[in-house]
């Protein structure tokens, strides 16, 4: 089995999870349920950033101390990972002593074999409270910072450890080329290489006398940088520097907003090289969540919240609506709107109503038993060429491509039923025919209820549990889709999987 690492950005504990957070979470937990799916031994690592400066202020604010804040914090960012079916295999957070180890152990590493590239300096400049990092040249725009224009730019000097950066361009450059750094999509990679092209400087990696942070290695006045502490989770959560980290080590996707490609594709490579250790495969940039093509916002009245776009349909729903319309490549649209046609297009009407449809006539024909039939032609290759495609959209992350092949197939199995109409073939008596027919689409959907499953779990589960028990069990497999083995096979009467609400409008 081909170990597959995969992880997402660490959030900051100090708001509630939105919609852009749910997006990345829910993206790399369809490619994890894919990977898993295809056969890989997945490792799913999801966590918390818990040093931001942003944290003392809030724990103020909210008159707790610091640890009870991340603590409460933590606890409100996996409640929500859980009501969104995320089946990450490791939860890490900054706080706790195994990053604390692995902080200090890659510092003292790139120490060990780089001494050069660590540095004390004087540093001046503009900091963002809302990127926790100093900002120059393009990244501001009308004296702020372009991702937090509503945030004072703070003018800060301070003498700092710093981490030659400088130094690694042509090298950065040489890896993103050649393919062994993977920095997708593309638009993300030109993006990058742009940035490296233009010269990097070196970057601050300690912060004074700041008490919230893990202290720098050889240095009490001082605290690590809070991205630098953050980029290190993905190594101190196989459990470096402890013999067997390279297990899991290196990663084979590091997923990420578009927003952080500079840490993720710059300074974390530069900081693994320097300390001598493998890159991460491939890093995904995925877009944001907006509302009509812009930035949601809550003074405009166009924040949808994490909790009310749950609420409305379920889990499954806004899993499926997110990466089928808003998608992972690109920034993409959320409007109640859309996300009630989706619902009633493609999950009510097409793949709810062809799991009904289907298991109906086979209680109503062939009580309730699944017939043996004949390969029926023009269902069966289109379930081929369909499952095909689904798997080379998957491969690639592609999700929103592996999600239109699996509600396609779908569309063409009701198509199949107009076409051959059961009903008909029931009052004339032609039986063979009619177990062909209903034999395919119950294999079918069950071929459905599979590719399904990294993007509506608990339907999946749903689907699957109808036709019993697992031959053999444990763990679906993509194999499995081939020639689902169902005839002969008792099923339970289909529920309703996505009632049609007549909602208000929010
Ligand atoms: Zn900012």
């Amino acid at each position: 089995m081909a170990k597959f690492y995969l992880t997402t950005a660490i959030d900051y504990s100090n708001g509630e999870p939105h919609l852009g957070h749910a997006l990345e979470k829910i993206g790399a937990d369809c490619i994890a349920r894919y990977r898993r799916l295809a056969g890989d031994d997945v490792h799913f690592l999801m966590g918390m950033d818990e040093h931001s400066q942003s944290v003392i202020q809030a724990a103020a604010r909210g008159g707790v101390t610091p640890r009870e804040w991340v603590d409460r914090m933590a606890e409100t960012f996996a409640d929500y990972w859980a009501r969104l079916h995320c089946s990450h295999d490791d939860w890490i957070r900054t706080t706790e002593p195994r990053h604390v180890r692995g902080v200090t152990a890659l510092l003292e590493r790139i120490r060990q074999c780089r001494p050069d590239d660590l540095f004390e300096a004087d540093y001046e400049g503009l900091y963002c409270t809302g990127c926790e990092e100093f900002k120059q040249g393009a990244q501001i725009v009308n004296g702020r910072c372009i991702e937090h224009p509503t945030l004072e730019l703070v003018p800060t000097k301070e003498r700092n450890h710093f981490f030659r950066l400088s130094a690694y361009g042509p090298r950065l450059l040489e890896l993103i080329g050649s393919g062994a750094l993977r920095v997708e999509p593309a638009i993300r990679r030109n993006e990058v290489v742009r940035l490296v092209e233009a010269g990097l400087q070196d970057v601050s990696i300690s912060r004074q006398r700041l008490p919230w942070g893990i202290p720098f290695p050889g240095d009490s006045d001082q605290t690590v940088y809070v991205w630098f502490d953050a980029l290190i989770n993905y190594l101190s959560a196989t459990g470096f520097p402890d013999a067997g980290y390279e297990r899991l080590w290196p990663a084979d996707l590091h997923v990420i907003g578009k927003g952080i490609t500079r840490f993720h594709c710059v300074v974390w490579p530069a900081m693994l090289l320097a300390a001598g250790l493998e890159l991460p495969r491939l890093v995904w940039a995925h877009g944001y969540v907006q509302w009509e093509g812009a930035k949601m916002s809550k003074t405009a009245g166009t924040a949808v919240s994490l909790d009310a776009a749950i609420e409305r349909y379920g889990a499954d729903a806004l899993r499926y609506f997110l990466l089928r319309e808003v998608g992972f490549t690109n920034d993409g649209d959320f409007t109640w709107e859309r996300f009630d046609a989706r619902y009633e297009s493609d999950l009510a009407n097409t793949l709810g109503n062809l799991v009904k449809r289907s298991l109906d006539m086979i209680h109503s024909y062939r009580g309730g038993i699944v017939p043996r039939g004949a390969w029926a032609a023009p269902l069966e290759d289109a379930a081929h060429t369909a499952v095909a495609a689904y798997r080379r959209a998957m491969d690639a992350y592609r999700l929103e491509e592996g999600a239109a092949q699996w509600m396609d197939l779908a569309a063409r199995a009701n198509r199949y039923i107009q076409e051959t109409l059961p009903w008909e073939l029931k009052k004339a008596g032609r039986d063979a025919e009619l177990d062909n027919v209903l034999a395919s689409l119950a294999r079918t959907v069950v071929r459905l209820a599979v590719l399904a499953e990294p993007f509506v779990p608990a339907t999946a589960e749903t689907v699957l549990r109808l036709f019993g028990p697992a031959t053999p069990p444990g763990p679906i497999r993509l194999a499995a889709v081939t020639d689902p083995d169902v005839a002969g096979r008792p099923i339970a009467k289909p529920p309703i999987l996505f009632p049609k609400l007549r909602l208000a409008p929010a």
